[in-house]
């Protein structure tokens, strides 16, 4: 069987090195004319984890990532509402949580793939299919061939729209950068941390090699102008109401390692299959940050699939099967980030009083039980 995968991101490569591993002849096509060491660091949860060990590079993340032993929230002035016990992760699903940098993941994705399996300045433009193959045109002319075309084009993807009219990012309400720089003792060598207040939210988390990962939101209008040009002290400037941690970690962050977006994600998707067309990874199922899910889940996607085919020999139930363990479960994350993230992101001080008044009350095992759906995955 000859699949073909338009999109080079997390998604597109796990499931690249996946399928190949099962004996598949797979191609990837990337848009980028290059991979860009992408600046930022990432988490992966212990359900991803999970994931990437089947299929032999787990090992490797691992070994490049950080795991992270405890979560704490805490409010403006530092004050802990919760703390959440990571440590059992281990002992109940057999993997941690960890932090790696983007471009380490990518590269052990690189590394596991057989040699020209990548397709650079290749641009999707068009698809086209019949009850055996699909025709994939691209923006230099050129057209292939494939039983199967894996969409892991991203957000925007434009396989998705055509397929779904209609179903374009929706804008989440706030914007967010994100950056990565020298820890220096300024957080703790096993806690993530995020901090919430009625003027913006903060989260860090330590990295491996002596480095700290952080992101920074406010709650603003799509791409508003004001927030475009930023440089490290002004971003600062915006999150100085935090203890001092804070301003210093954004500010002394070189600009060319901070990224900025605005967040968006996508109303769930009732069907990823389509005839021999399947989307995965963000091209299916897009969510906010706020669970740090978006990469596990293309992950879990991956995965599935490629179990699929281990347990079915007809393609058709191969693709229902996959529909069947990934559009509920993808939904569920992206309802429940978008249900987190207008909580931590609330302006409005009456709620934001209730909330950080009840939140301590929570024990940490009934957060974690509430995750128990995440975590507890189910890839057969
Ligand atoms: C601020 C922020 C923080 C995040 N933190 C986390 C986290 O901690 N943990 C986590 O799990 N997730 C996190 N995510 C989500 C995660 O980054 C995404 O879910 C993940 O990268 C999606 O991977 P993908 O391969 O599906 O898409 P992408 O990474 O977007 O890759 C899509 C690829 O397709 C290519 N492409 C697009 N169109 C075409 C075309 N027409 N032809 C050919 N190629 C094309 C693009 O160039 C790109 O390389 C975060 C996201 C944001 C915005």
């Amino acid at each position: 069987m000859k699949i073909a995968i338009i999109g080079g991101g997390i998604g597109g490569l796990c499931a690249a090195v996946t399928l190949q591993k099962q004996g598949f002849s797979v191609q990837v096509y990337e848009a980028n004319s290059m991979f860009q060491p992408v600046g930022a660091g990432i988490g992966i949860g212990s359900n991803a984890m999970q994931a990437l060990m089947e299929i032999g590079v787990g090992e490797d993340v691992f070994a490049n990532g950080h795991v992270l032993h405890t979560q704490v929230f805490q409010n403006q002035n530092g004050k802990s509402l919760n703390t959440v016990d990571l440590t059992i992760l281990k002992k109940l699903y057999g993997q941690e949580n960890i932090t790696i940098h983007r471009a380490k993941l990518h590269r052990t994705f690189l590394e596991a793939l057989k040699p020209n399996t990548l397709n650079f300045n290749k641009k999707c433009i068009s698809t086209e299919q019949n009850d055996d193959q699909v025709t994939i045109r691209f923006e230099d002319g050129t057209t292939v061939t494939a039983d199967i075309l894996l969409a892991a084009d991203g957000i925007h993807s434009s396989i998705r729209q055509q397929l779904v009219p209609g179903s374009i990012p929706k804008y989440a309400g706030y914007t967010c950068w994100r950056g990565i720089t020298e820890n220096k003792g300024r957080v703790d060598e096993y806690t993530s941390t995020e901090l919430w207040s009625t003027k913006g939210r903060f989260g860090m988390a330590p990295m491996k090699d002596g480095l700290v990962y952080w992101f920074a939101c406010i709650n603003t209008a799509a791409r508003n102008p004001q927030f475009q040009q930023l440089n490290s002290q002004e971003i600062g400037g915006l999150f100085q109401h935090f203890p001092e941690v804070v301003h210093n970690v954004i500010s002394t962050t070189p600009l060319k390692s901070i990224l900025h977006h605005d967040i968006s994600d996508i109303k769930p998707l009732r069907h990823f299959v389509f005839g021999r067309v399947v989307l995965l990874g963000d091209a299916a199922h897009a969510t906010t940050p706020n669970m740090g899910q978006g990469a596990g889940q293309a992950i879990e996607d991956a995965i599935v699939l490629g179990n699929g085919f281990k347990q079915f020999e007809h393609v058709d139930k191969v693709l229902a099967f996959y529909e069947e363990k990934r559009v509920a479960r993808t939904a569920k994350v992206i309802r429940l980030s978008r249900q987190i993230g207008a909580i931590a992101q609330t302006q409005m001080r009456p709620i934001a009083g209730v909330r950080d008044f009840l939140f301590p009350f929570i024990p940490s095992k009934v957060l974690m039980n509430r995750l128990k759906f995440l975590f507890d995955v189910k890839l057969k």
